[in-house]
């Protein structure tokens, strides 16, 4: 069940990845509405629900094992949907194993030291799960695309040429596998909305007052610069998705996806770290056991002598009387509907000798020519019914039938026209199951 859904996981984010080494043209090679397999949005919301419950397990996990961080780096455009994605894949985790950190523009402390700085000051610690909403890779994007906010860093001459950006990638991947070889992962991800999906979104914050807070001047002035971050975008990629940490696009004009897409990268991460609770030794089991035999002796009168115990083997017990009435009643259900199967069998051959009577009655007649009671001798009896139900196909003199249908429009074989009346006596079809299996 965990392997299928890891599987099904590494599947759906295996075409977001941006391999190592590849270079990426983003408006070329990653569509921002894509949707892998997925139609709708209510086939995406149990999906999400699934990632959301394997995610708040593994965390649990993550957090007692206490050797493993997290780091979850979130870039976009604005109005991307970092926001969003936070709330909802975070929504069924522990947040006191969780820290969000926000990046925005540097403060005068912050610019005072090396660019990564501020980001180091929010890393995880073992155990835990930090997102960064915005983070380091900032300082490859706006400050690129704005090459004011360089001059703000305080840099020594030297150390801001043209060749700074190559350096940046390289130390910001030195820096990601350093923290990678000592048991923190970095997960990256890169909100992708199209042009288009942007300005809709900008418009809604315009249009709803409650959303108006969400939107400044200034983010239509990036939007100026839209082919500009979608080459400094394109360059990140290329150069710093590595092995160890590689970037996922995620397809971001549906929120409901990129929410999906968010939940299984990161399910994929917790998933191949596979944290364990830790095992616990004979020795402080056995310590446990003695602090038991003590908490057991304190049982107040009329108390049980372990409540937590109690109320497990009840629950225990409920259970498995819950589980032995529904096998009952399903036992009991079988039995009713053989029994019923039994009586209409019983039926039928009783019927069949009432048939098989009446027939031998009327075996005096003459060949072809009917009993007294309307029934025919052996032989014409069992094609008799299908007779009739020819017959009742046939539109009645003056009418005419629709294909298919008989004259009062009835299905075939339903017909209770008056010209069945004179065929043989109606007797339940049982059908008999052939030597093969197949009904006949
Ligand atoms: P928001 O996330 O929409 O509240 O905006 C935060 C703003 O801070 C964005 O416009 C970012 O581009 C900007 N910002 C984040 N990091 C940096 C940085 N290192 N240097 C300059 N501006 C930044
Ligand atoms: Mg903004």
């Amino acid at each position: 069940m965990a392997d299928k859904r890891a599987e099904r996981i590494a599947e759906l984010i295996k075409p977001l990845q941006v391999k190592p080494g590849s270079k990426v043209n983003l408006g070329k090679d990653f569509d921002p509405a894509y949707k892998a397999g997925v139609l709708k949005k209510k086939d995406g919301v149990e999906l999400l629900q699934t990632g959301i419950a394997l995610l708040a397990d593994y965390q649990r996990r993550l957090a007692a094992q206490d050797s493993y961080g997290v780091l979850l780096c979130l870039q976009a455009l604005d109005a991307g949907g970092k926001d969003g994605t936070i709330r909802h894949v975070m929504s069924g985790v522990n947040p006191q194993g969780v820290r969000v950190s926000n990046f925005k523009v540097p403060s005068a402390q912050e610019l005072d030291h090396d660019y990564l700085w501020r980001y180091a000051r929010r890393l995880p610690p073992r155990g835990d799960i930090a997102i960064f909403n915005r983070s380091h890779y900032e300082e490859v994007l706006v400050v690129r695309v704005h090459p004011e906010n360089l001059r703000r860093q305080k840099l020594p001459e030297e150390c801001k040429g043209k060749d700074v950006w190559d350096r940046r990638y390289r130390e910001i991947n030195d820096w990601e596998r350093y923290l990678t070889d000592n048991g923190f992962r970095v997960v990256k991800l890169f909100l992708n909305l199209s042009n288009e999906e942007q300005r809709t979104r900008f418009l809604k914050r315009v249009d709803l007052p409650e959303r108006n807070w969400k939107f400044s001047p200034a983010d239509a002035r990036e939007r100026e610069r839209w082919n500009d971050y979608q080459r400094a975008f394109s360059q990140m990629l290329s150069a710093t998705s590595t092995p160890w940490a590689p970037w996922y696009v995620i397809p971001a004009d549906r929120k409901w996806f990129a929410r999906i897409c968010a939940a299984a990268v990161l399910a994929h991460t917790l998933i191949d770290i596979g944290p364990q609770y830790p095992e616990v030794s004979k020795e402080r089991r056995q310590e446990l056991l003695t602090i038991k035999e003590d908490l057991v002796a304190q049982a107040p009168k009329g108390a049980p002598a372990d409540p937590f115990q109690a109320e497990q083997e009840a629950k225990a017990r409920a259970k498995e009387a819950k589980r032995v009435k529904a096998k009952d009643a399903k036992a009991k259900n079988a039995k009713a509907k053989n029994a019923k199967a039994g009586e209409s069998k019983a039926g039928d051959a009783k019927a069949d000798a009432g048939a098989r009577a009446k027939e031998l009655a009327g075996a005096a007649t003459v060949p072809g020519q009917e009993a007294a009671d309307g029934s025919r001798p052996d032989g014409a009896r069992r094609r008799a019914p299908r007779a009739s139900r020819a017959r009742s196909q046939t539109a009645a003199p003056g009418e005419t039938a629709a294909p298919g249908q008989t004259a009062r429009g009835q299905a075939p074989g339903r017909s209770r026209d008056a010209t069945s009346s004179r065929a043989a006596p109606a007797r339940p079809r049982t059908r008999r199951p052939r030597a093969n299996g197949q009904p006949s």
